[in-house]
């Protein structure tokens, strides 16, 4: 059996084919590590370097050792008692761990990782952050190795993130206020599954979902997702609810042909978090899939009466938290033209400036209908407005985004009242259904992060305009959107 790692275990929790294609997988299958994917890496690796050097007591480095020497000179360390010690390696039966820090704690050790990314997730004005499960698996490896070591100073391994923060991960604390299953629980179900796909004593099947994206391996799942016509292929139905549902129907035509109705009792369906109305759902699309249909409008719905209309997208980096690209396609009658407002440095001057000019554009260009896709933009927008008050106020905000002049096409329409023959409910997927193709050879929004990150590096023009022309496709493609709803009829039954 091969050593389980806490890398191995991150992608497990990302997806447990992703664990079984690594291990098992052929590597010429693999498709080539995308630009962004080499900036995520290559940002990680500096942010442990500026960590570790702005480190202001003194620590053990052994990232110069490799393999069994590493061991070796971690255990030594670990003997003499010394403080801190930087990029060691542990190893216990079947486990292998490489803490980025392993530091003494009431005469023992706890290890923590460096992250470039926040050390929870979802921490709003509202609610605090949760643990990240995938950085939580990780750190109850290590932690578990030191137990089985005698050497383990507590459960309260710590993520040294972004934002300067340490961050304790308690695995004996619950999940949260509903998910009462502790962190230290979760690991030893992941470790036992991971140990069963390792001995081939379980299967993983791959699926289509939005973590593929920057997968290696999403173009052999993508070909065997379709091949098997696998019941991710129906927008919404992830690989949860595929595989509750799999043992009794395994295909998109089986759903398509099921007998609904005989599956359903009362308000049950025999499908664990699939009630009835969703069951249905996927069945609607199911068939719409199966028999490549036209979309329909399933629920009314009504859209703004408006001369001039805005389509509108922005541009952000996570990386630097900065929102750097707000774009416009104007349309008034028959003509059309695309505004921008571009923060040419990413600083809070010139993000601040390409905030107001597109406030005052959007003042100007009254009465106007706005259109959007995702909640996305107003989220920013009222991010930058907590940014820079002065810009606009909160009621100014909230009537900019009243449901009564601006419309999020895919939260207002897309999903609660049509259905498509498509596989995904993206902007990119109905666009391109709808006939629509960008100039660009790979449009995307990682790509456009990579871009923006070279364009701040290098000044280079030609990425400049690369960026912008990928927006106004953005923008062009929610008009072309808008057009492909407005032309759909009711589905007649
Ligand atoms: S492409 Fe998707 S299903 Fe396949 S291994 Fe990667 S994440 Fe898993």
């Amino acid at each position: 059996m091969s050593k389980i790692t806490a890398s191995m275990l991150y992608n497990f929790v990302q997806c447990p084919h992703r664990f079984t294609l690594d291990l098992f997988g052929n590597s010429k299958d693999r498709d080539p590590v995308s630009p962004f994917v080499q900036l995520l890496w290559d940002k990680g690796s500096a942010f442990e370097k500026e960590v570790i050097e702005g480190l202001e007591t003194a620590f053990t480095d052994l990232s110069k050792f490799k393999g069994e020497e590493k061991e070796r000179m971690t255990q030594e360390a670990m003997k003499r008692g010394d403080n801190l010690i930087y990029s060691g390696r542990i190893t216990a039966g079947d486990l292998v761990g490489e803490p980025d820090i392993l530091r003494l704690h009431n005469k023992f050790y706890i290890a923590g990782d460096i992250k470039s990314g926040a050390g929870e997730e979802g921490a709003s004005e509202d609610s605090e952050g949760k643990p990240k499960k995938h950085y939580a698996v990780q750190l109850a490896l290590y932690t578990d190795i030191l137990e089985m070591l005698g050497v383990s100073g507590g459960r309260c391994p710590f993520v040294w993130d972004i934002h300067g923060e340490e961050v304790e991960y308690d695995l004996n604390a619950p999940q949260g206020v509903k998910k009462k299953e502790s962190l230290w629980a979760l690991y030893g179900t992941c470790l036992g599954e991971a140990i069963a796909i390792s001995r081939k004593a379980i299967q993983t099947l791959p699926a289509l979902a939005a973590n593929c994206k920057l997968c290696c391996w999403r173009s052999l799942c993508k070909k065997e997702v379709k091949e098997s016509q696998d019941l991710t292929l129906i927008p919404e139905l992830g690989r949860g609810k595929r595989d509750v549902m799999i043992a009794s129907i395994r295909t998109v035509s089986d759903l398509a042909e099921a007998d609904i109705s005989r599956l359903i009792k009362g308000k049950k369906s025999p499908f664990p978090g699939i009630g009835p109305d969703s069951l249905l759902k996927f069945q609607a699309r199911a068939k719409l899939l199966q028999s490549a249909g036209r979309p329909y409008i399933k629920k009314e719905f009504a859209l703004p009466n408006a001369e001039t209309e805005l389509f509108f997208d922005i541009e952000t980096n996570p990386m630097r938290d900065i929102c750097y690209l707000h774009g416009f396609l104007e349309r008034r009658g028959s003509s059309e033209r695309y505004v921008s407002f571009f923060a040419d440095s990413p600083t809070t001057e010139d993000e601040e400036q390409a905030f107001a000019q597109a406030w005052e554009y959007i003042q100007s260009s009254r009465p106007c209908a706005i259109y959007y896709y995702s909640p996305y933009e107003r989220t920013f927008w009222r991010k930058l407005r907590e940014r820079y008050p002065y810009v606009m106020t909160e009621e100014q905000l909230d009537e900019l985004f009243s449901p009564e002049t601006a419309v999020d096409l895919y939260n207002h329409v897309i999903k609660p009242c049509t259905e498509w023959p498509t596989n995904d409910h993206s902007i990119k997927t109905l666009a391109y259904y709808l006939g629509f193709k960008w100039r660009d050879t790979d449009p995307s929004g990682a790509a456009s992060i990579e871009w923006y990150h070279r364009w701040v590096e290098s000044g280079d023009q030609t990425i400049r305009q690369r960026i912008l022309e990928y927006n106004e496709d953005d923008c062009i493609a929610t008009r072309v959107l808008l057009e492909g709803i407005r032309s759909l009829s009711q589905k007649s039954h």
